[in-house]
């Protein structure tokens, strides 16, 4: 970089930052910051053209240009080659602008005569703000070094906290963290939370953006680099027992801090004048920016990597870690990018809500929020850029929206809502000892889905008459080594302690697909869901599952136990696994320990395939259960962690019923017990509809019991039926229409 240049553009940092600490009206800031940057860079026009809203730029400040076009003209996103600037996040020289493709003529400004343009991005943290202009007569092509200049100048006006004033209240500009903004994202766990944000990575806070010394602050540079390689390393040294994954995201790290590039660039910037930090952020900003663009799902995630390098190297630099010194509010709702199931189990039941960035509705954090009662939205974007820790929050988990520094009013029905609820979830409670009987007298056998301890309090107050459904392999999922035989033998005795005679029905292993343990190798497979998972797993591999019907004989320590078998998909599959476990029976006797006074074994149906097994196998088994998350998934072909099809396909679609139905007669014939345990049971019209199919027990989240019962206790089974025969015969695709009808005339 020639030596000018540097000297130039360290004046101008400085003369913009000597501005910026006036306590001037911000559009006279505004106004003199552009001033500055034309005399500086000895051009004509200086324009700041910011965000609206996510379509909309503003010419909010010029220099050269028309006083009168402030505020005034305006352009969408990629129109003209100030919007095309927007679009691409990506500088754009030239020196003939009327002749540049998407060339946009605009009167008003009077910039007819100016023949050169360049235009920056202005961004922060990936953020788009909106566009810096330089504009001369002179049809020049501005060098490298100039670019680089305005970049740098760009990074300074992004920092400025008051931009979003400048561009009307309706905004809901990024960087200045004061508006009310609402935010959409998918729901992972209904409910509503309200509470103040607790980021999860406080972001670091960085005050000095331009610095005196450069020598100075290159040596901070190297000095922090040095240091984080160092931590890299022992990252590195540490990770011999992780996964395949988790070592490569560390090698990624380690490439990307010896990574000859990266530092240039943050050295430039500081040469430049810039501050250690603010190189940084830079960098990181840059990164981000092209984070969106790029459609390679590895690459996004490398891309990730380096964000996560570059706060760890502002840590360093700020001495900021991830204690900042604040407290946890007393209401908190976690928000982060993506958080582990350990992670989210440590901060327990403290938490109100989670709002996660990124996230999947299969993942093991999901799972560890609905067994907290939680309410879970994922996806949300920009959450983690616009929320601050301590900014009042509503997450409302039925809507899929997270409402940041609401407005009163949106506040006050926020809570008439949850009050509504409270009122709702009291009548559920007075429901609590009654049975689930329908008004035709049919009973119908509510159980609840559990899956941790923390699970476990909620047996007694929800009404549940047994544990329908253990998901067993979240204990292996939270923790990062593979559990011992005697951890598990503790944790099923605790739980059946906790039940207290009620029945638990423990579900064996069932990983694979989403479900991955950081410590088991695993195959790389084209389509997970339908791979080699849950019993194929068990079966082919079969120390782990021996292991665990071990733990689970000698928790009983003699009371009753119920085992079911995850994803039976032939019957030779179920016997080799009964077969195995009457072979743990054997060898448990024969070691002189209690037997369970009584065992009842069971396959999960959740493939189209065993709901036409033979008879004698309908007749062997001690009870069927329903997967119907995966057995859904299986009929209509539609992956259920794809949000693109997840929604695609009704429960009460026809052929579904008519399908679960032909399971309900074949148990019938052959007095097998049956349930139903995917999360289709606790949604209260969806389970009326399967009881009146005949399905005698349903499994569902504690929290759905009361609402289901509620339902179930006011309608009468038998006019279920006739409706859904009559959906049938009437050719409809779905009985949900009806239901819903039908609902509508039920009393209260
Ligand atoms: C199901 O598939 O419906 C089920 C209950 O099991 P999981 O959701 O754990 O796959
Ligand atoms: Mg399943």
């Amino acid at each position: 970089m020639p030596h000018r240049t540097e000297t130039d553009s360290r004046k101008l940092l400085r003369r913009l930052r000597d501005e910026m600490s006036l306590s001037n009206p911000g559009q006279e800031r505004l106004d003199r910051i552009t001033t500055i940057i034309a005399e500086s860079m000895g051009v004509e026009v200086c324009s700041i053209y910011l965000f609206r809203d996510a379509d909309t730029l503003e010419l909010c400040a010029t220099e050269g240009l028309k006083p009168d076009a402030v505020h005034k003209t305006r352009l969408r996103l990629g129109e003209g080659l100030v919007g095309k600037v927007a679009r691409t996040a990506k500088p754009l020289n030239t020196a003939n602008a009327p002749a540049e493709p998407g060339f946009r003529y605009m009167a008003e400004t009077g910039e007819e005569v100016f023949t050169s343009f360049l235009g920056v991005p202005i961004q922060r943290l990936g953020e788009r703000l909106g566009v810096l202009v330089v504009q001369a007569k002179e049809p020049r092509l501005y060098s490298e070094d100039e670019i680089y200049g305005l970049e740098v100048v760009a990074m300074v006006i992004a920092e400025m906290t008051e931009l979003g004033a400048f561009v009307g209240e309706e905004t809901s500009f990024a960087a200045t963290h004061k508006h009310p903004i609402m935010l959409r994202g998918v729901t992972a766990q209904e409910g509503e939370a309200e509470g103040e944000v607790w980021l999860h990575e406080p972001r670091v806070v960085i005050t000095n953006l331009v610095n005196d010394d450069s020598q100075a602050e290159l040596a901070r540079l190297e000095e922090a680099v040095e240091q984080l390689r160092v931590s890299v390393d022992q990252l590195l040294a540490n990770a011999g027992g992780r996964d395949k994954e988790q070592q490569e995201v560390l090698l990624t790290y380690r490439m990307f801090a010896h990574s000859r590039g990266w530092l240039k660039r943050m050295e430039e910037d500081i040469r430049l004048g810039l501050s250690a930090e603010a190189a940084v952020e830079k960098e990181q900003s840059t990164a981000r920016a092209r984070l969106e663009t790029v459609p390679d799902a590895y690459l996004r995630d490398r891309l990730h990597d380096l964000d996560d390098l570059s706060n760890r190297l502002l840590r360093i630099l700020t001495g900021q870690g991830n204690e900042t010194g604040a407290e946890m509010p007393d209401r908190p709702i976690l928000v982060a990018r993506n958080i582990g199931p350990g992670e989210l189990l440590e901060y327990g039941r403290r938490l109100r809500g989670v709002v996660l960035e990124e996230g999947s509705v299969g993942s093991h954090a999901t799972i560890v929020a609905r067994a907290l009662a939680i309410p879970l939205l994922i996806n949300v974007p920009r959450i983690t850029t616009e929320a601050l820790t301590g900014d009042h929050i509503l997450v409302d988990g039925t809507e899929g929206v997270v409402h940041l520094r609401p407005d009163d009013s949106i506040a006050s029905a926020f809570r008439d809502k949850m009050a509504m609820q409270a009122k709702a979830q009291e009548r559920f409670a007075s429901l609590r000892d009654k049975p689930a009987q329908a008004r035709c007298g049919t009973r119908i056998s509510l159980k609840m889905n559990a899956g941790l301890m923390a699970d476990l309090p909620s047996l007694p107050s929800s009404g549940a008459e047994a544990v329908g459904l253990f998901r067993t392999e979240l204990q292996f999922l939270a923790q990062d080594r593979m559990p011992k035989r005697s951890d598990l033998v503790a944790n099923y005795a605790r739980v059946l302690d906790a039940a207290k005679g009620k029945r638990v029905y423990f579900r064996t292993l069932d990983i694979g697909s989403d479900k991955v343990m950081p410590y088991m190798k695993r195959p790389d497979e084209p389509n997970p869901a339908m791979g080699w998972r849950a019993l194929r797993v068990g079966l082919d591999k079969p120390g782990v599952l021996r292991m665990q019907l071990q733990a689970l004989i000698r928790a009983a320590n003699g009371r009753a136990l119920s085992v079911m078998f995850p994803l039976v998909a032939t019957v030779s599959e179920f016997t080799s696994a009964h077969d195995m476990f009457m072979r743990e029976i054997e060898r448990e006797r024969r070691l002189g320990h209690p037997l369970p006074e009584k065992v009842e074994v069971g396959a999960m149906l959740e493939t189209p395939s065993l709901a036409y097994a033979p008879r004698s196998f309908f007749e062997s088994v001690d009870f069927l259960s329903i997967g119907g998350n995966d057995l859904k998934q299986f009929f209509f072909a539609a992956d259920r962690e794809n949000e693109l099809v997840r929604r695609r396909y009704d429960t009460l679609n026809v052929s579904f019923l008519t399908f679960l139905q032909v399971i309900v007669d074949r148990c019938h014939e052959s007095h097998t017990n049956l349930s139903f345990c995917g999360e289709d049971a606790g949604r209260p019209i969806d389970a009326l509809a399967l009881a009146g199919i005949g399905i005698p027990s349903l499994s569902m989240r504690p929290a759905s019991i009361g609402p289901v019962k509620s339902l179930i206790r006011r309608a009468n089974l038998n006019e279920v039926s006739e409706l859904i025969a009559r959906v049938q015969a009437r050719g409809l695709e779905s009985a949900r229409p009806a239901l819903l009808d039908y609902v509508a005339t039920l009393v209260e």
